[in-house]
């Protein structure tokens, strides 16, 4: 399969793709077969400096805020059309730079380009404000501001569409943004660039520094210059942002890390409920946030289910990331192979069964780990309550709701949930008993874009999507006008 070696990927700074003060480079490699597709600019604190200068500037100064909304929503608009025009392009870079399957990563592009459009509606229907009329004596009356300039720090396990989920509101409500792309995964990142160049956004409005978290990341958290982080990453990286933007007191949205139980009881509908597991814990790799990573199944369906289970892993179809069949693809990075390995040896040393299947010869330079299915577990295990990130399920048998209840919530996350079972009353109460920022029941993850989006517990603060992401990416000011003559108190009015 076809898999390109690609030029030089450089920052984005003031309307202009540059090498970096220190030109110093780092090398990205491809998960398919560790080979070098090319070299990123690698970026540092006075890169960051330059880049929040230059979107300082764009807020205090330029067009971008001030200009008439409909004249900004072209703008955004147009960022969608250039990334559905671009779409296959961007699909293959995405595949090529993080093993994902292309035909995963084109669901990715597609819906990269709605959030633009879906952030354009939002803001001239949705960002409105409240107004409250005062015994005929007040109307205050509340507004949205942008904020200034937002620093987004995204992850590599669906870096494209990440980016844009919190560049489209940044943008459409009129701020201006530095984007620091995950390290592993910055082509899509360079693409986006590309795209807003394109369509001829005013210089500053938008500046990507490519480099590592310790350095670029942490100079973004810790600049002046910055008034809001939203940050998708690991739990641990989301303390440690906290900890960094506290002395310049910034606003923060955290997305992080989850350990989802999907919980299936004897009534569910047993053939969609595997459909849905299989697909939420093997898609996107096991990479992604929201998986259901621990399976908590009735103990009168859990031989059954390890058996569907087990006839599942043999069909999955391991492969190339670019070949359109393929099901799953290699891990984004040797170290993150190591990490999700290490899991899969700690659960055998815990007790647990595993089963997996082999990785074909041809795919051994690859980072590949078969999808693996670990069973014989409980909820104290280390594969029980921590997140592994990779095609790695964990099934844990339940007798009663009580218990299950118990096992769901006793993790240190709680970003998602799914319920499995045709009783109604169970189904929802169940469902609003978890402690977690999302539940769906009888269903895999599918997202209205209108729905808040994020986590509770070490899973996040906050919510994003819908008009929540106003909240975020806003100020809201209110403005109190007096209607009558105020009974105002008369210090020193009178000797
Ligand atoms: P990560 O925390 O290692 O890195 C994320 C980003 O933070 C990268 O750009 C990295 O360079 C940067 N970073 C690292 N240290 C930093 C620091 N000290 N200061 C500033 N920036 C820093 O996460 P990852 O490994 O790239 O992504 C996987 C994690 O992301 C998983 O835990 C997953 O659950 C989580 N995730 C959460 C969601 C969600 O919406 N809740 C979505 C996707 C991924």
């Amino acid at each position: 399969m076809n898999h390109r070696k690609m030029g030089k990927v450089l920052h984005y700074i003031n309307g202009q793709f540059t090498e970096g003060i220190s030109g110093h480079v780092f090398p990205n490699l491809n998960p398919f077969n560790n080979e070098p597709i090319n070299e990123i600019a690698e970026g540092f604190a006075e890169d960051i400096d330059l880049a929040v200068q230059s979107a300082r500037k764009a807020f205090d100064e330029g067009p971008w805020r001030k200009m008439a909304l409909k004249e900004r929503l072209t703008y955004i608009l147009r960022i969608a059309d250039l990334i559905d025009k671009y779409g296959d392009e961007i699909s293959y870079m995405e595949s090529l730079d993080t093993g994902l399957p292309v035909a995963q990563t084109k669901k990715q592009a597609a819906r990269a380009a709605e959030n633009f459009r879906f952030y354009a509606e939002m803001v001239k229907s949705r960002m409105v404000g409240e107004a409250y009329q005062v015994d005929g004596s007040f109307i205050n009356y509340t507004i949205h501001k942008p904020v200034g300039v937002a620093g987004l720090i995204t992850p590599w396990n669906a870096p494209f569409m990440l980016e844009t989920w919190k560049v489209a509101p940044t943008l459409a409500t009129g701020n201006t943004c530095v984007l620091k792309p995950a390290e592993w995964a910055p082509l899509t990142a360079n693409k986006l660039a590309e795209i807003i160049h394109e369509a001829g956004l005013p210089e500053g409005v938008f500046n990507v520094v490519h480099g590592f978290g310790e350095t670029a990341g942490a100079a973004l958290v810790a600049h002046p210059g910055v008034q809001l982080i939203s940050f998708t990453g690991e739990t641990t990286t989301g303390s440690e942002i906290i900890r960094n933007g506290a002395a310049t007191l910034k606003r923060f949205s955290m997305e992080l890390g989850g350990k989802s139980p999907a919980i299936v009881f004897d009534d569910a509908d047993l053939d969609t409920a595997l459909d849905a597991v299989v697909w939420q814990i093997f898609s996107f790799n096991g990479e992604r946030c929201t998986a259901n990573s621990r399976l908590l199944v009735h103990e009168s369906i859990h031989d059954e289910m390890i058996a569907r289970l087990k006839e599942r892993l043999g069909n999955i179809r391991l492969g190339d990331p670019m070949d359109e069949s393929t099901e799953v693809g290699p891990l984004i990075h040797r170290n993150h192979w190591e990490n999700v390995t290490r899991y899969i040896e700690i659960a055998r040393k815990e007790g647990a069964e595993v089963i997996s299947t082999e990785i074909p010869e041809k795919f051994k330079s690859g980072n590949y780990v078969a999808p693996t299915v670990i069973y014989q577990a409980n909820n104290q295990m280390t594969v029980a309550q921590e997140e592994i990130f990779g095609p790695v399920l964990t099934v844990i048998p339940f007798k009663t709701e009580e218990e299950v209840l118990r096992m769901a919530n006793d993790v240190k996350y709680g970003l998602a949930a799914y319920v499995w079972t045709n009783d109604i009353k169970r189904g929802h109460r169940l469902a609003q008993a978890v402690d977690s920022g999302m539940v769906w029941v009888n269903s895999q993850n599918v997202r209205d874009l209108r729905v808040p989006f994020g986590g509770s517990k070490s899973s996040g603060i906050g919510r994003e999507g819908g008009h929540y992401s106003f909240e975020f990416y806003t100020e809201t000011q209110v403005i109190h006008v007096a209607l009558d003559e105020q009974h105002i108190p008369k210090f020193g009015a009178s000797k």
